[in-house]
């Protein structure tokens, strides 16, 4: 096998393919925008071009693509030939720099919550030269593929993409101005990702025999297995063959589009799995990840196996979700989150660790909603994930200076003990200075925050745009409270003491799976939101609107059409899950248990008129209990169907999405009650599908 350091970035145009390929001119013009956030100089384009398709040609790419990230939170993209005739007739291959930097792809069916009509239907991708392009390698050849942002006529922003950018930009200048106040600031800051990634995967024959998984990602009926993940036997296991050779081939893929993959493991549940990558600036980062996503996939399909990326695939067993490690680095490479030996006398680092505070206190909503869909309310809140109230676990040396701020006297650190494990033969270890808290769904872990409440399937586009802004905000607040302070060290110091007492109410270390927390939550008035549903409004709160007006994230008619966009979102999920049930139910479930019924009935029969009707009490208590589930099957089916169809004519407002939580979803629990008892009862060679057993451990 080539060595992982030969493999590394060959499918990406990276820094050392435009030093090779590029004059030095116009690699340095490029380089002013990738490195130091210029304005792209659009007389490079042409040459740039020029270069990345003879890069692109020579591994053996024919087309290229605008690669894009819509509204959906997945990926867009539209392959070109780069084969053309000449004026001659003759076949050339010709990408120019025009086809680099617009593309206009005739993308009127995503996503665009009334930015843009029908009837108007153009829509630019714009390169971003920040995120670097890349080959991608599938059944069908290779393609080079441009990362760029999608917006409107009118330049409104279709995409994540856009938003985040814009983000990135708001925290750098807002950052730049902290640190001016303690000497000249660095020439770049910018925000750091590390999203772990976790995913199941399963048998592909499996797979395709149900069309829940089919159709929705998860399964929507499934009754409990006799085993389930009780024991931890599953968590960090060894790693078996083919899951070891699925391992290696995503690393493989991985480190060829430069996308360093450093940890993979067994997960909890059986059948799930985690991969994360090294950090990096939160754009590429956020490419990343959706690349790896896309990669899970297609390895996974030349292993006959399935990866879902869905929020919870099963019922009774843990969800996936994907952990967001966020942090501040300058061009210089100091971590702004780094608190050094002596935290209570770094006043930069308290500034920036209190900024966090305070922004996650104000805007818990906000943070709540960028974790919020259809497929992650199933998970959040179930004693396996964080609940649905943000709070933030700083850990006991952080815990202790914001008590010492808060009482006005900064006066020591605690600092790290040795571990004792009691056998004198094992190394000695430096303990980190604070334990973890795993039911936090927002953590302080030692130089970055961990924000762990975002789904698996979601892009991390949507938390980072979050964290971004309202971080930038409290920055750029204190910035205009501390620029021209007379006596900098006491205004920072009231500031900080200040910003702790008004926002403390959002630390929490105890256990965030509790009954209890939920209380002290209240008590504390944090923002308690369980669903999608509960939080989606505040999305147009005048706080929430206007923070990301002020710092020109999104415009006003963005967020409008953003929140369209949600709650159309919200609505179809529901439906296509609800019209899988009653297809399930009409076309597999209900066919099959009576067919069962008759082989029980005439069973019954036979054993009747052999005389033996006082022996067949169980007989007849089995036969009356699978007619009163089917009864009550069919009923339920029926009425879910019923309302589906009248639902399915109402406009799509915020009311019909409230309708689905409130009248559909609980017909749907029940529905699932009955066929999970009916798939306890029916024999396995009939039950019509793989069941849950089938699935989670013979995959
Ligand atoms: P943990 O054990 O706390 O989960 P790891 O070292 O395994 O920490 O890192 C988890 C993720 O956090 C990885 O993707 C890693 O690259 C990322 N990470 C580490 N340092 C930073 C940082 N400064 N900024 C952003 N992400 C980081
Ligand atoms: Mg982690």
């Amino acid at each position: 096998m080539t060595k992982p350091t030969e493999l590394f970035g060959i499918h990406l145009f990276n820094d050392d393919a435009m030093r090779r390929t590029l004059p030095e001119s116009v690699y340095q013009k490029l380089q002013h925008t990738i490195r130091d956030g210029k304005t792209l100089d659009s007389a490079i384009a042409d040459t740039v071009a020029q270069a990345m398709k003879t890069w692109a040609q020579s591994l053996g790419a024919t087309h290229y693509t605008h690669w894009f990230q819509p509204m959906t939170g997945r990926t867009g993209e539209k392959h070109e030939a780069f084969l053309t005739l000449d004026n001659e007739g003759r076949p050339i291959e010709l990408f120019s720099g025009k086809n680099l930097t617009i593309g206009e792809p005739d993308a009127s069916s995503f996503p665009t919550g009334g930015l843009r009509a029908t009837f108007e239907a153009r829509g630019y991708t714009a390169w971003d030269c920040t995120s670097p392009a890349f080959i991608k390698e599938t059944n069908g050849g290779k393609t080079l593929c441009i990362p760029t942002a999608f917006c409107s006529y009118n330049g409104e922003a279709l995409d994540m993409k856009t938003p985040l950018l814009r983000s990135m930009q708001a925290l750098e200048e807002a950052a730049k101005r902290i640190l001016a106040l303690f000497g000249d600031p660095p020439k770049r800051v910018l925000p750091t990702v590390g999203a772990e990634q976790e995913y199941f995967l399963i048998d592909k024959r499996l797979y395709q025999q149900r069309k829940d998984l089919i159709y929705t990602g998860r399964t929507l009926f499934g009754a409990k297995p006799p085993k389930g993940q009780e024991l931890s036997d599953h968590y960090f296991g060894s790693i078996r063959r083919q899951i070891a050779n699925f391992m290696r081939d995503i690393d493989i893929e991985l480190w060829k589009l430069g996308i360093v993959a450093k940890t993979r493991h067994y997960e909890v549940a059986p059948g799930q799995y985690e991969l994360a990558p090294l950090f990096a600036t939160v754009n590429i980062a956020t490419d990343q990840n959706q690349l790896i996503m896309e990669v899970l996939e297609e390895v996974a399909n030349r292993y006959d196996l399935v990866c879902l990326l869905h929020e919870k695939p099963f019922s009774y067993f843990n969800g996936s979700g994907k952990h967001n490690n966020w942090s501040l680095m300058t061009s210089d490479g100091v971590n702004l989150f780094e608190p050094g030996d002596t935290p209570h006398a770094n006043l930069q680092f308290l500034l920036f660790f209190v900024a966090v505070v305070s922004a996650v206190d104000r805007y818990a909503d906000l943070l709540r909603l960028s974790a919020a869909t259809y497929s992650n309310d199933l998970r959040l809140g179930m004693q396996e994930a964080p609940p649905a109230i943000i709070s933030l676990f700083v850990g006991e040396q952080m815990r202790d200076i914001l008590n010492q701020i808060e009482a006005g006297a900064l006066l020591s650190s605690k600092q790290a003990d040795h571990l004792d494990t009691g056998v004198v033969t094992l190394p000695k270890m430096l303990k980190d200075v604070t334990d973890r808290n795993r039911t936090s769904p927002f953590a302080f872990t030692g130089n970055k925050f961990e924000f762990r409440m975002v789904g698996s399937s979601e892009s991390i586009a949507e938390p980072n745009i979050v964290l971004n802004t309202i971080v930038a905000d409290r920055l750029n607040a204190y910035a205009d409270e501390l620029t021209h302070s007379l006596h900098l060290i006491y205004d920072i110091k009231r500031l900080l003491q200040r910003e702790v007492q008004q926002h403390k109410r959002i630390l929490f270390d105890g256990n965030g799976y509790s009954e209890e927390w939920v209380q002290e939550a209240k008590k504390r008035e944090l923002g308690i939101y369980p669903t999608t549903i509960d939080v989606l409004p505040c999305l147009l709160a005048e706080k929430n609107m206007e923070v990301f007006m002020k710092h020109r994230v999104f415009t006003r008619s963005e967020i409008l059409s953003r929140y369209e966009v949600r709650v159309n979102h919200y609505i179809t999920y529901a439906q296509i899950e609800a019209n899988t049930m009653v297809n399930m139910m009409e076309k597999d479930i209900l066919p099959a248990v009576l067919r069962y019924i008759r082989e029980v009935a005439s069973a019954y029969n036979q054993v009747c008129q052999a005389g033996f009707e006082r022996k067949a009490l169980r007989l007849s208590q089995r036969l009356g209990h699978l007619l009163h589930l089917y009864d009550e099957g069919s009923r339920l089916t029926q009425q879910l169907q019923g309302l589906l169809s009248q639902r399915q004519r109402d406009p799509i407002t915020f009311e019909l999405a409230k309708s689905y939580q409130d009248q559909v979803l609980p017909l749907m629990k029940a529905l699932r009650e009955i066929a999970d008892a009916m798939e306890c009862l029916v024999p396995r060679d009939s039950w019509p599908f793989p069941t849950y057993g089938d699935l989670v451990f013979r995959s």
